[in-house]
């Protein structure tokens, strides 16, 4: 039974699941809480999109700044 296990999140739970998984938490229960939060929460979804997208090109950024493993030779 998935319903038991996935109470569903609440607004402000949702922010704070976000952080954590920002902060680099990837456990897998709680990407599915936020996903079927943010698949009926336009508000939430657009705030997710923003801070994923933000993830992203911090991402992209560390990778554009870190040298290529060969230059460390
Ligand atoms: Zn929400």
């Amino acid at each position: 039974m998935l319903s038991g296990t996935l109470a569903p999140l609440r607004c402000d739970e949702l922010s704070e699941r976000l952080s954590e998984l920002i902060d680099g938490e990837r456990d897998p229960a709680v990407l599915v809480r936020v996903r079927l939060h943010v698949a009926r929460c336009p508000p939430c979804a657009r705030l997710a999109l923003e801070l994923l997208a933000t993830v992203e090109a911090m991402h992209g950024l560390s990778r554009l700044v870190r040298p290529p493993p060969s230059a460390l030779h």
